[in-house]
């Protein structure tokens, strides 16, 4: 099935009550990886990339062409939408020109003003949402107290009286929640029943496929037999991405929701 904008998904997600994760890809392994596992749970899923991903990959250009090439060849049927994350107002243009289906653009380090003529997302007052949400905007990250990467052990958790505050200001849009690793779950749904309707998931990725790799070269399995082949030595952390996207898509509620 061709690509699709995440709009649709978010918005169906929106009235349904569950969340779309958005799984950062790095690489083959991640993408190939998430699709499977989208399509075994029947999950709609939207694969992010950022622009130091994009780079990475050699470029936007081919990003498209290996995620339309793999979700053709891999037979998936679910939805599957493209997206820049924390993009640049010049990465945006180039994702769109490559063939990405959805764009967020970053603009929270411009003055409000600047952020908006520019065109969308990112703010934490409620008015200045609603704002952005009337220019028809297809969703909105807004900080709620969330914050990327492993979250420190004094954090003060979600600010849920600030979502409540925004949902309330931007009605029917799909609200995303950046920095999904490690917020716990009851936060996780009680943000969902608050409209929020895209969970952004990447470096619990990371974690896990770090972790299971390790414990491979650690128990010196890379050097038994063919273990040295790249097949067999990325296979542990392939297996635990999709163990994370799993239960990931499992809080999130989007499994059988393709
Ligand atoms: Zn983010």
């Amino acid at each position: 099935m061709a690509l699709v904008n995440a709009a649709e998904m978010l918005k169906k997600a929106k009235a349904g009550h569950y969340a779309v994760g958005q799984f950062n890809i790095n690489n083959l392994e991640w993408t190939k990886a998430i699709l499977l596992t989208a399509q075994e749970l029947n999950s709609p899923v939207i694969l992010g990339v950022s622009e130091g991903a994009g780079k990475y990959m050699t470029g936007f250009k081919t990003v498209a062409a290996m995620v339309k090439a793999m979700d053709e060849s891999l037979g998936i049927t679910v939805p599957v939408a493209l997206h820049l994350d924390h993009g640049t107002y010049e990465g945006c243009y180039k994702c769109i020109k490559a063939g990405f289906t959805s764009i967020m653009f970053d603009g929270s380090h411009y003055p409000f003003e600047e952020n908006l003529a520019k065109s969308q997302e990112l703010c934490a007052d409620p008015d200045e949402c609603k704002t952005i949400a009337d220019l028809g905007v297809d969703m909105l990250a807004a900080g709620i107290g969330n914050i990327h990467g492993k979250y420190p052990e004094n954090w003060q958790g979600l600010s849920f009286e600030t979502l409540d505050k925004i949902q309330a200001k931007t009605g029917e849009m799909p609200l995303v929640l950046h920095g999904g690793t490690g917020i716990p779950a009851d936060m996780i749904k009680k943000a969902i029943s608050l409209g929020v309707s895209k969970i952004n998931v990447n470096t619990e990725c990371q974690l896990s496929f770090q972790e299971a790799t390790r414990k491979y070269i650690e128990a010196g399995k890379d050097q038994q037999g063919k273990g040295f082949d790249p097949r067999k030595l990325l296979a542990p952390g392939f297996e635990a991405i999709k163990a994370t996207v799993k239960e990931k898509m499992e809080l999130f509620g989007s499994v059988g929701k393709a």
